[in-house]
């Protein structure tokens, strides 16, 4: 009788609700201005990627050992690399990460020798189409160029 009457009287609905309201009072909510005021972001937040380059010598400091693409559970960094005929080194060629398919699990950038391959804070990753997920160097390299807004 008493389990019917509660069911009746939707107790459990108004004790769920009463637990929302109470966080909802005007103290409590606060609205951020996005995107003029940047959120706080956690300090060991992984975000975008970046291929680091040498700021001095403006160069890759990939060393295209494949490693960060091996360490992938997803397989979505693709390292393509020549070998230099002279020096025999190897040379980076293209880098694709495929933003769609990554769960920021950071083994990757554990991965690389050199920390070539960075997760930074940038968190704005939108994109219209699947294909701009995929993220060639150059993007990796500059980082994406952000829509800026403005009052
Ligand atoms: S963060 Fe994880 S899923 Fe994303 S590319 Fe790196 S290893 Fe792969
Ligand atoms: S692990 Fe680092 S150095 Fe090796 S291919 Fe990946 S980004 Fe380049």
């Amino acid at each position: 009788m008493r389990h019917w009457l509660k069911k009746f009287l939707l107790l459990d609905i108004l004790r769920g609700l009463r637990v929302t309201f109470r966080q909802q009072g005007p103290r409590q909510i606060t609205t951020e201005q996005y995107p003029s005021d940047r959120p706080f972001v956690a300090e060991r937040y992984r975000g975008a990627p970046r291929l680091n380059i040498n700021p001095e010598s403006n160069e890759t400091l990939c060393i295209v050992c494949d490693l960060c693409a091996k360490a992938c559970p997803e397989n979505l960094i693709v390292v393509g690399s020549e070998r230099d005929p002279v020096t025999k080194h190897k040379i980076l060629t293209h880098f694709t990460y495929d933003l769609s398919r990554c769960m920021f699990c950071g083994l990757c950038e554990d991965a690389c020798p050199v920390d070539a391959l960075e997760l930074t804070q940038d968190f704005e990753l939108a994109s219209f189409t699947r294909q701009g997920l995929v993220w060639d160097r150059q993007m990796l390299e500059e980082g994406p160029r952000p829509v800026e807004f403005k009052h």
